[in-house]
């Protein structure tokens, strides 16, 4: 199912007594969700993820906009009418019922030509269950289970009439780490088995990008960047997606272009075509340092990491905004440890260049 969302806007008065503009929490959300896709809406906390999912779900109303499932207009329709499945946070599931019972609770008030039997309802319990693999806790309360089978059991409980549009809200963020890993790829794999159209809301940017089809990223009520995970990575449309994405971070430096060469300091560390000479800020993801004996760009060498696969070089840069700079190198690389200076080349593709101003990412062409 295809949700689009056309000129969506949620405004709430303001708490701050002393300010009394609204509260944008949704600004003008102008986008389609592609039928039978995961989508991960993303940002930091308080940006409007949450209001976004409530608006599609009809937990709350729009101040203006409207909202289609396909066709269907939805924006009126209150949440039991629009087909929709919810997981949250706090899995919220009723203590004092067993598995089963938390599971065909959403099927008990099917009236009419919808109305199941209770072997119908155990039976359509007993599918999803086995799908998120709970099957065998069926008879538990779910005082009885860890926190990823309860989050399991909400899943199963948001999928058992089968939803138009599976919205999950920060799911994973009760579970600890493994768990949290372990779920992420059920839900992905779920997904892909039901093709439900799914809106997933995470401030993790790792999280999201692991498992989207597409991502939205979001700032303030404000939708910065939509695409492909990878497309998003590789081509930030302004430095806040730039810093929000990746892990370690993108190092920020000052830097400047004066005749075709980029400049952080004093030292020219790129030969770049298309761009007139003015001041921007220098990006570099962490993959994207080359160590070399010669390279254009001298750092203050902090330590250095060891971490199975890789190493991370960590320096220190007069110019860079960043409190250290994370380079990621293989360990087949040596590093002279002792030194207290390290040099590197870097990698055009991975160097992002922004406006001093906008923040917007200026193209250029590394020669
Ligand atoms: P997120 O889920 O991304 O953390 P929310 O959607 O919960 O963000 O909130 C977005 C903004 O709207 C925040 O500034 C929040 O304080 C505000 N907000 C959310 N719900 C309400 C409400 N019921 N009344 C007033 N302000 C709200
Ligand atoms: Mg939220």
């Amino acid at each position: 199912m295809e949700v689009i969302l056309k000129n969506l806007t949620k405004k709430f008065p303001s708490r701050d007594k002393k300010k009394h503009e609204d509260v944008i929490a949704v600004n003008d959300f102008d986008f389609v969700i592609p039928d039978g896709k995961l989508i991960g809406l993303l940002g930091p906390s308080g940006c409007g993820k949450s209001t976004t999912l409530n608006l599609i779900s009809g937990l709350q109303k729009p101040t203006s906009g409207q909202i289609f499932f396909g066709d269907d207009d939805v924006t009126n329709l209150p949440p039991e009418n629009r087909g929709i499945g919810l997981v949250f946070q706090n899995y919220a599931l009723y203590p004092h019922l067993t598995v089963r019972q938390n599971i065909t609770f959403p099927l008990e008030n099917l009236k009419g030509k919808d109305k199941l039997t209770k072997e119908q309802m155990n039976e359509k319990a007993l599918e999803v269950a086995k799908m998120v693999q709970i099957d065998e806790l069926m008879d538990r309360k779910p005082g009885e289970l860890s926190g990823g089978q309860q989050q399991r059991v909400a899943i199963a409980r948001a999928l058992v009439k089968m939803p138009r549009v599976l919205l999950l809200d920060e799911p994973l963020s009760n579970l600890d780490a493994r768990l949290r890993l372990q779920t992420r790829e059920e839900i992905r794999r779920i997904q892909k088995e039901t093709k439900i159209t799914t809106i997933f809301v995470t401030h993790d940017q790792e999280e999201a990008m692991s498992i989207s089809d597409m991502i939205v990223v979001m700032k303030e009520g404000v939708v910065h960047q939509i695409g492909k995970p990878q497309e998003v990575y590789d081509k930030p449309i302004n430095l806040f997606v730039a810093k929000f994405l990746g892990t370690p971070p993108i190092s920020v430096f000052e830097g400047k272009v004066r005749e075709n060469k980029l400049y952080i300091g004093d030292d020219a560390v790129l030969d770049i075509a298309g761009v007139p000479n003015k001041d921007v800020y220098v990006g570099i993801r962490p993959e994207g340092f080359d160590l070399k004996e010669d390279g254009p760009l001298c750092c203050a060498l902090r330590g250095v990491e060891v971490m199975g696969r890789d190493s991370s070089v960590i320096a220190s840069h007069s110019a860079c905004l960043n409190e250290v700079i994370r380079a990621i190198i293989d360990t087949d690389t040596a590093v002279d440890a002792e030194g207290d200076q390290v040099r590197f080349a870097l990698a055009p593709h991975k160097v992002h260049l922004f406006d001093k101003e906008t923040e917007a990412r200026i193209d250029f062409e590394s020669r």
